[in-house]
């Protein structure tokens, strides 16, 4: 834990000129406050104020008043930022003018899940995610175009291209700032990328999730570039993915792995799997949190469609991947990088959790593409399908007791966001509607 005087030390160390207090609202957008470095006692007496009705699924407009308090051991310098002063950051939690945590703030939402687990006897969650993107071509002024970077696929080498050089220096910024990165390539799909950093506790990995989209977008920006971690940007290829991958640890000893169970697995780890499939209809909700979302999660794109589970069967919504011990993991395949990370773990936490606690048992695993099976083979395999759509996903969770009692009052506010954001859909007409439906 870094204490306030250490923190002053960096900023007056490291010459910092600016500090960006973050913090993130329902939807995951990731929000700042800036102060000049003269107001870090400020900060760091956690009296940085914010307007919460300005923020999405925060307060209304009579209550607006809350306070950042900083979390010291987020300290990040934006290596990116090199004119104009030397910028660091402190993700912060969010408080109610009378000092309490935000029950609506999706880091103290996760939080909360985690420290349920701890009180169960289940130790704590580690989380790893593999984060997915594209990168788009900008024209002369800067501007999005439709052209993605490249024609490269999965796993390609190319050598010349300015999306190889840029997720290099990605990788490289993301380093200084503190992740441990696993491995970066790139994807199936032209233009798409992935990069993978190190698990760690499920709030450090939300957090990290956070700064890797802001730090992926700023370097890519340098090249000419826009990165982005819409679902499915471009028909007819793979969309974009962030599989999280969890387990339970009690200090150093994994929870999921026992040798003597079956596919070296914990009873604890089946009951979590079972919790997981359980509620997996509702938990897309927040998993794949926009309308684009859905067009992702269809058959021939990696993508899961169905809830079933497997050991190696990439077209499962749950994987249990290679290698047991300390890496047992459960890797949940639907997520986006669309999904506010906070909220996204804290929901399948929360399926896991009611796993757990009402000693659920999972269907066997299903090894055979799914993609490929009859609805006959579906059925006798007790596999179910995952929301096809928005709407569909939000009645799910609207009507799922468990998750919305684990998540709190975030789940009310969160559906009532949504709900605005198909209205605003309704109410638009998209080209595809026109050039489908003008010579009617
Ligand atoms: N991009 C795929 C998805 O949508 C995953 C592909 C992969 O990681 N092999 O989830
Ligand atoms: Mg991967
Ligand atoms: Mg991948
Ligand atoms: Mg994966």
């Amino acid at each position: 834990m870094k204490t306030a005087d250490e923190i002053r030390k960096l900023a007056k160390d490291e010459e910092i000129t600016y500090l960006r207090m973050t913090f993130s609202d329902l939807n995951g957008a990731l929000k700042n406050v800036e102060i000049p470095i003269d107001l870090l006692d400020v900060a760091l007496n956690n009296k940085i104020k914010i307007d919460g009705s300005s923020i999405a699924g925060f307060l209304p407009i009579q209550s607006s008043d809350m306070y950042l308090y900083p979390d010291l051991d987020t300290w990040t310098i934006y290596p990116w930022i090199t004119t104009g002063g030397k910028t660091a950051s402190l993700i912060c939690d969010v408080h109610n003018s009378d000092g309490t945590p935000f029950a609506g703030d999706p880091r103290f939402v996760l939080k909360q899940l985690d420290d349920s687990l701890n009180k169960l006897g289940c130790g704590h969650a580690n989380v790893g995610a593999e984060m997915e993107y594209f990168l788009f071509k900008a024209d002369e002024d800067g501007h999005l175009t439709d052209e993605l970077n490249d024609q490269a696929s999965y796993f390609d080498v190319y050598p010349d291209d300015r999306g190889e050089a840029c997720r290099r220096e990605t990788v490289n910024t993301l380093k200084t700032m503190g992740f441990s990165i696993e491995a970066d390539h790139h994807e199936v799909a032209p233009g798409q990328c992935e990069i993978d950093f190190k698990f760690d506790d499920a709030v450090k990995t939300a957090d990290r999730v956070q700064l890797l989209k802001l730090t992926t977008k700023a370097i890519a920006v340098k090249y000419g570039l826009r990165a982005t971690f819409m679902p499915k940007p471009k028909a007819g290829v793979n969309g974009s993915g962030m599989h999280l991958n969890t387990s339970l640890f009690d200090g150093t000893k994994n929870l999921f792995d026992d040798q003597s169970g079956q596919n070296g697995l914990s009873e604890l780890a089946t009951h979590y799997l079972a919790g997981v499939l359980t509620h997996a209809q509702a938990f897309t909700a927040i998993t794949n949190p926009t309308i684009n979302s859905y067009k992702r999660l269809v058959p021939g794109y990696e993508a899961p469609t169905y809830v079933a589970w497997a050991i190696a069967n990439r077209t499962a919504l749950v994987r249990v991947p290679d290698g047991r011990g300390p890496q047992t993991r459960f890797e949940l395949r639907s997520g986006d990088p669309a999904a506010n990370p906070y909220l996204a773990i804290a929901a399948i936490l929360a399926a896991g959790l009611d796993g757990i606690k009402q000693k659920l048992t999972p269907p066997k695993n299903v090894e055979d593409s799914i993609y490929d099976m009859s609805p006959e083979q579906r059925t006798a395999a007790q596999i179910v399908q995952l929301p096809s759509s928005l709407p569909d996903a939000l009645k799910n969770l609207q009507a799922d007791k468990a998750l919305s009692e684990a998540l709190g009052s975030v789940v009310p506010k969160y559906l009532q966001i949504k709900h605005d954001e198909l209205t605003r859909f309704q109410l638009s007409v998209t080209d595809w509607e026109k050039k489908a439906y003008f010579n009617v």
